[in-house]
């Protein structure tokens, strides 16, 4: 009989790895996480409460030297300041080829890019899951939103999701904690953009922090938001969810779980014989020695590109082209939403109103585009997020002045202003894909990807769409000098990449079954959003976690069975 060094490895300790490792390990399973990110424990963060003086940068952006010797990359990700820059990986070290132009923003420690989020959640509704069969685009997903819906409803209330209850078909309700209430700017919009734009709505964005803490939460010591909007640097509250304030959190409860870091993984290792994998390859970074664990099960929540990378870079004498992958399907169909596009306008009046705190939230509106109705030129939705706030003292920056006059004027708050940016859905194609480069490595020996993923007119006819109903919407909202805006979009930009090793029912053009399992090697699956032949035009990270706890129940059950 077979020993193992674990029941279960997990690559990756982020967004989708936390929820894989809180399940395994809460259901008794010596689970071993490995990440190749820096350590990093919740409550020691270390630029949080740091006020801009104590920075030698006041907490601003980077030098322009900085950027461009350590983050090519990460530069262009708007997050990446003197606060967040150790969080963000110094991707100099981390190379990758762009065919196209790609933007692979990463982070540099467990927790992955869950400390770094929006923190938008919204659930998927039934015509995304079945919009690739309906329109021919992309595989057919082989679940539908029934399959996911009890799934949203386990993994809500543990994540903790501020919202309110709306009843719309196109985005279902989550299990909520009290919404951030919109202020009076953003009540007045709404009032306006929906006696406008029948079917148009205007609700609070739905965020995952905690307004009501609940006994899930403070049981891991998490407690309520401060609503002080200071997230991206790490929040010892756990106001807002993150892997390590969460799902690591909960993990390290049960004494279940080994958390390696500095692990970087660069093979899922196979059992000619069995068919099955055995375990992992990584190197310690630290050491640059490498390593073998085995283990049953091996779960990739490495993120899109990186599982793949890896699952292509684990090749044997049954699959030279990478693990389980016989018909050329890993590494196809690589989407991530299309944004760049919106508006954003002055609101004259309310100069009586303000609100207190900075409310990590907005406006959401919900798609409603191609819903009964084709609109003609482009496939699929778009949603946008925003808001209204005062502009203050920062105006000041972009001002000339002196004197006391000057300072008093930055004192005040300035006018009301709103925005809208939208988010839409990039249309999977098998030719957007990622490959290895036969040559190139990392500087740990990992095969750099490829990335050759462009847009193309559906998405760039939605992005026109997209800058004109924001501008429509202002306008009716009241707006005035309002400024649009649609760049070149490169995709990566939006950081909700997915694809690569999607879900289906055929294992001749498809790499996961239904379960997140790999077609061809059964003890191995896939969580993160590589399994996602398509992507909604809502923000995906609910939707990994769900599906991720699906797929470790579905595990669970058949390693009970013995059929693993
Ligand atoms: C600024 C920003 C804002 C965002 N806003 C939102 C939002 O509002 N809503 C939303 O839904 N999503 C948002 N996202 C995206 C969201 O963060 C990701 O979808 C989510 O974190 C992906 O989860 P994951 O588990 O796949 O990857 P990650 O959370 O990135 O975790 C992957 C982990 O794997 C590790 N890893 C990578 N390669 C290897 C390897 N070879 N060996 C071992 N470990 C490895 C990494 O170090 C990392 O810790 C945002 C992202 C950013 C950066
Ligand atoms: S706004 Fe809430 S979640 Fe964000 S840092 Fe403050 S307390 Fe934490």
């Amino acid at each position: 009989m077979s020993t193992y060094d674990y029941d279960v490895i997990i690559v990756g300790s982020g967004m989708s790895g936390g929820i894989a490792a809180k399940e395994f390990c809460e259901k008794g399973y010596k689970t071993l996480v490995l990440d190749r990110g820096k350590p990093l424990e919740h409550r020691h963060y270390k630029t949080e409460n740091v006020p801009p003086w104590e920075m030698a940068q006041r907490g601003q952006k980077l030098s322009k030297k900085e950027l461009e010797e350590n983050y090519p990359v990460n530069q262009h990700c708007y997050i990446l300041n003197e606060y967040t820059k150790g969080y963000m990986l110094k991707d100099v070290d981390h190379k990758y080829v762009q065919k196209k132009p790609f933007n692979w923003y990463r982070s540099s420690s467990v927790g992955g890019k869950s400390l770094l989020w929006a923190r938008q959640v919204y659930r998927w509704n039934e015509i995304d899951f079945e919009a690739n069969k309906k329109d021919g685009h992309g595989i057919d997903w082989p679940i539908r939103y029934q399959d996911v819906e009890p799934w949203y409803d386990y993994i809500e209330p543990f994540v903790g999701v501020s919202g309110s209850v709306e009843q719309l078909d196109i985005l279902p309700d989550s299990k909520f904690l009290p919404a951030h209430p919109l202020n009076v700017v953003e009540r007045e919009a709404k009032q306006k953009v929906e006696q406008a734009f029948p079917g148009r709505k205007i609700i609070p964005s739905r965020v995952a922090h905690l307004t009501a803490p609940q006994p899930i939460h403070t049981r891991l010591g998490r407690a309520q938001c401060q609503a002080r909007s200071e997230c991206q640097r790490g929040c010892s509250w756990g106001g807002y969810y993150s892997s390590l304030a969460g799902g690591l959190a909960a993990a390290k409860l049960t004494n279940n779980m080994t958390l390696t870091a500095n692990a970087q993984v660069q093979k899922v290792l196979l059992d000619e014989k069995t068919g099955k994998t055995t375990g992992v390859q990584y190197i310690d970074t630290e050491t640059l020695k490498a390593k073998t664990v085995s283990a049953k099960l091996v779960f990739m929540c490495a993120s899109t590109v990186a599982s793949v990378q890896i699952l292509l870079n684990s090749t044997s004498k049954t699959y030279p082209n990478g693990i389980g992958n016989n018909h050329d399907v890993l590494g196809r169909y690589i989407t991530d939403h299309v944004g760049g596009a919106g508006a954003s306008g002055t609101i004259e009046g309310h100069l009586d109103s303000y609100y207190k705190g900075r409310r990590p939230s907005g406006i959401y509106v919900p798609r409603f585009r191609n819903i009964n109705k084709a609109h003609g030129k482009f496939l699929r939705g778009f949603g946008y997020q925003g808001g209204a706030g005062r502009s203050g003292w920062r105006d000041g920056m972009y001002k000339d002045g002196i004197g006391a006059e000057f300072k008093q004027s930055n004192q005040l708050p300035g006018n009301w202003y709103l925005t809208m940016w939208g988010f839409g859905e990039m249309l999977p194609r098998y030719e957007n894909r990622m490959y290895l480069d036969k040559e190139k490595t990392d500087i740990w020996g990992l095969p750099q990807p490829v990335m050759d993923v462009a847009v193309n007119d559906n998405e760039v006819e939605m992005q026109k769409d997209m800058e004109q109903s924001a501008i429509e919407m202002l306008t009716a909202a009241g707006a005035t000098n309002i400024s649009s805006g649609r760049g070149d979009f490169i995709p990566g930009s939006t950081i909700h990449e997915m694809g690569g090793a999607v879900m289906g029912r055929d294992p001749k053009t498809s790499y996961l079954n239904k379960w997140n399992q790999c077609h061809e090697v059964a003890n191995l699956f896939v969580t993160d959003g590589s399994a996602f032949p398509s992507q909604s035009c809502v923000n995906p990270s609910l939707t990994f976690m769900a599906l991720t706890a699906r797929a470790v129940d579905y595990a669970d059950k058949q390693l009970k069975a013995g059929k693993l």
